[in-house]
């Protein structure tokens, strides 16, 4: 039981549990109720779209500076108060205390370079085909905005959306995930001490995520539609967004390959496959799924990531020495079982771990042992589903144009990393790899200042940077004629 319990914050008002009730929250990693969350319902909903289609056009119109100006004070409380944040984020969540600080300072690093790239939103003049007209393109919000984020990065999923779209000058009602939607309350907490206009943000949650998205998708005034989470349920919603012809910018899935080759840095492979893999306990969409490593290196390589992972320190993720938390929730932990049994039950070795991880100081059934794979090939289930979990599976391969045509081989095309020190093999698997983003001997590919995004079923659209915000912005051709 917990006496803590949080409301929808709906055109600038924070409203408790109606007679819809209330969800719980539970912490990974003792299953205590952190908070109870009311529920909002349809009503809640359409009285939030109301409120943004309200405000929409001040907010609109308003010069870009004094949009800036507010959207650096929401950053300057989320900074005063980032260990607070960072710990509820912890208890949400399950990810390690600095992982949750890091993710914090992430978000607001995109609200500040959103609230500078806003000052920049501008369109072009271009020279006309006779003397008597002028041609001007203009930049301009596209409305009233929607945003659906999932539970592995419950704060920065959210701020990269909101920064882009209030910065370009749109509003937005926003749904968090049903598991962690705590963080995204408490960034409407900031926006609303910080002075946001009522209606400029609504965060609404509800357990049944429909509540929310019936009514968004149904609504024409909603004008663009911005989701983090799986393919399946992507898909869902760019078939409901042809009814209003809403904009969609969806990033969903992935399932990174990484490849290295025998002239590889092998310390820098191992280190930046660990980062990759073991960051949020493997629970992200650009993890390392599977392990591509050249034959002639691959004893080295494997040897090399099975110390690195065997020092792993599982835990709690608010004590400081944790490395590994728990899994966001049981249904995370019964995929990953499925995954290592089904690749064991064709052949693959399990080198360390395998279990789920018990301890006196481990107080749920949520944790699972940094896992190591080997003697994993392409027909098994971890090579093509997503693990969403800490097991590393390692394959092998001798070849260049097999390996990219292997790591191709997905219906995913969201990141990819090689390690290489030849020059040329480096700029041809960059250009042959099918997804969004590649790293070359670099598997940290997060910035703000870059468009993130999918190939293929890892999604449309592009967050981050100046494509990011172009997602939410409109482009208008003006024609003057008679001009003499
Ligand atoms: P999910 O799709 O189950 O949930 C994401 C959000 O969608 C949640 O808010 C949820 O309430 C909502 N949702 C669920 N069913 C819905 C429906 N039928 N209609 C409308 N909304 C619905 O995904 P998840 O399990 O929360 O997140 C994990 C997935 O997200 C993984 O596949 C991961 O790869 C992906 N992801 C992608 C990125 C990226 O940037 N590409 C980043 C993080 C996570």
């Amino acid at each position: 039981m917990t006496d803590d319990i949080y409301g929808n914050y709906i055109v600038g008002q924070w409203q408790g549990p109606t007679d819809a009730g209330t969800f719980p929250v539970y912490d990974p990693a003792t299953g205590a109720v952190v908070a109870e969350v009311a529920t909002a319902t349809a009503h809640d909903v359409k009285h939030a779209i109301n409120g943004a289609a309200a405000v929409q056009p001040m907010w609109g119109t308003m010069p870009p500076v004094e949009r800036q100006a507010i959207i650096r004070r929401a950053c300057a409380i989320m900074t005063d108060r980032i260990d607070e944040l960072g710990r509820l984020l912890v208890r949400e969540q399950g990810k390690p205390l600095a992982q949750a600080i890091g993710e914090i300072q992430y978000g607001i690093a995109f609200l500040e370079w959103f609230s500078e790239e806003g000052r920049r939103a501008h369109g072009m003049t271009i020279p006309a085909g006779t003397a008597t007209k002028r041609i001007a393109v203009l930049k301009q919000p596209i409305g009233v905005t929607a945003a659906i984020t999932p539970w592995n990065f419950p704060s920065v999923q959210l701020l990269r959306k909101l920064g882009a779209a209030l910065a370009a000058g749109c509003t937005m009602v926003a749904k968090p995930a049903e598991l962690t939607p705590l963080s995204a309350l408490e960034i409407a907490r900031a926006f609303d001490e910080a002075g946001l206009p009522a209606g400029v943000l609504s965060v609404l949650c509800a357990q049944e995520p429909y509540e929310f998205t019936d009514v968004v998708m149904a609504d024409p005034r909603v004008r663009a539609i911005s989701f983090t989470g799986s393919t399946e349920v992507g898909k869902i919603l760019m078939r409901s967004s042809a009814d209003t012809m809403k904009r969609v910018s969806l990033e969903l899935g992935g399932h990174a390959p990484l490849i290295v080759f025998d002239d590889a840095d092998l310390e820098a492979a191992v280190t930046e496959t660990m980062a990759s893999k073991f960051r949020n306990m493997g629970q992200t969409c650009v993890s390392v799924n599977r392990i591509f490593v050249h034959q002639a290196v691959a004893d080295e390589f494997r040897e090399r990531l099975e110390h690195a992972m065997s020092v792993l320190t599982i835990g709690n993720g608010l004590d400081e020495k944790t490395e590994v938390g728990p899994l966001v929730e049981p249904a995370a932990l019964d995929k990953v079982e499925r995954h290592v049994a089904d690749a064991v039950a064709k052949g693959a070795k399990v080198l360390l771990g395998g279990n789920r991880a018990k301890g006196a100081d481990l107080h749920s059934d949520q944790f699972y042992e940094p896992t190591l794979l080997v003697d994993v090939d392409d027909s098994m289930l971890i090579t093509q589903e997503e693990t969403f979990g800490p097991v590393a599976p390692i394959l092998t391969f001798t070849d260049e144009t097999d390996v990219l045509a292997r790591a191709n081989a997905t219906p995913y095309g969201l990141s990819a990393y090689c390690f290489t020190n030849d020059l040329n093999r480096a700029i041809r698997m960059s250009e042959g790899l099918e997804y969004g983003t590649v790293g070359i001997n670099d598997a940290m590919i997060s910035a703000v200042q870059a468009p993130f995004g999918g190939m293929k079923e890892s999604g449309v659209g592009r967050e981050g940077g100046p494509l990011g915000m172009e997602e939410y912005l409109e482009t208008k051709y003006v024609s003057i004629g008679q001009v003499r």
